[in-house]
């Protein structure tokens, strides 16, 4: 029998809530700008110091999410946080430069199928276009960090298999075409900690510290398992969405994103610092179910609350 060294947990994780984002653009009810910011001032009271706010795309295809701008500009008032949105193309980022956004995300699909359909732009061309907005931000002057998100990186539901090549060589090539930072996305819960394992290892050895985050979407029950593997290689960013809402209109019955609540859970029981208040946490989600009545919710943590161990510890 061999020994298995003990892995190195990091210190500290940062969950970045994109709830208002991913979560909200794969829900029919229309969340009001003011409930928006309620939901953003209380997230960051309880401790969130990253979240997506939205995303600059055209209100028509998105009439969820038309009021980022506005949503964004509330985020800039709350003290210490970073607000992140997503773009699809160079047009969206000149809507995010304009509007001061900490960081945009741009969205590339390493399956040429997903990329085609979601974005009708190939990997590549989206990389090109990563060029663009780099040239554009250094001209603009702004501070905004630029993350490349690489999606369906361990699979999709449109062309099956991705080859993890594939995803190498085009998070590779959004460093080399400007990116700041990039991340990796089990689009449709296609992951499991083997494949995170061997994907963020090479990953991880290929960006370094210019790897951002983990995003793992709860579709087949695997979402904290996968973040687990990554936490184990030293990852220490995920992003999550409270009450797990989200999916993808290309994964037809996709439950949403890994749930915040659950993921800070997990990562303080570990003994891994978030700065996240789990009781204020688990209000909010309460307060966003009601908003959101009818829409199906998950997670898990809610159901129980939090166990007497860990409110002792919070206490502490
Ligand atoms: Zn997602």
């Amino acid at each position: 029998m061999s020994i298995v060294p003990r892995p190195e947990f990091p210190e500290h994780a940062v969950v970045r809530e994109v709830g208002l984002r991913d979560g909200l653009q794969s829900i029919a009810t229309i969340v009001s700008t003011a409930r928006k910011i309620d939901w953003l001032r209380d997230a960051h009271a309880a401790g969130l110091r990253e979240i997506e706010v939205g995303s600059f795309v055209p209100a028509r295809l998105l009439p969820q999410l038309a009021d980022t701008a506005a949503v964004l500009a509330f985020a800039k008032t709350l003290p210490g946080l970073r607000a992140s949105v997503l773009v699809p193309n160079l047009r969206g980022a000149h809507g995010a430069l304009e509007a001061g956004a900490d960081l945009l995300i741009l969205p590339l699909s390493a399956s040429h199928a997903h990329s085609l359909a979601n974005l009708r732009k190939t990997p590549d061309e989206v990389v090109a276009e990563m060029g663009r907005i780099r040239a554009a931000r250094d001209a603009s002057g702004a501070k905004t960090i630029l993350e490349g998100g690489v999606g369906t990186a361990f699979g999709c539901t449109l062309q099956g298999e991705v080859k993890p090549a594939e995803v190498l060589r085009l998070m590779q090539a959004l460093l080399d075409a400007g990116a700041d930072r990039v991340s990796l996305a089990d689009t449709v819960g296609y992951a499991n900690p083997r494949a995170v394992r061997g994907l963020f290892e090479q990953a991880l050895r290929i960006a370094g510290d210019r790897f951002w985050c983990g995003h793992f979407h709860d579709t087949r029950g695997l979402a904290l398992a996968n973040a687990y593997a990554a936490l184990e290689l030293g990852v220490a960013r995920f992003d999550a969405s409270l009450a797990g809402i989200g999916g993808c209109p290309h994964a037809p019955g996709a439950s949403g994103n890994a749930a915040t609540e659950d993921l800070v859970f997990m990562l303080q029981s570990m003994g891994i610092a978030t700065g996240i208040d789990l009781p204020e946490l688990l209000a909010l989600r309460a307060r966003v179910a009601d908003w959101l009545a009818g829409e199906p919710l998950h997670g898990t943590l809610w159901r129980a609350g939090l166990p007497k161990t860990l409110a002792a510890a919070v206490a502490a």
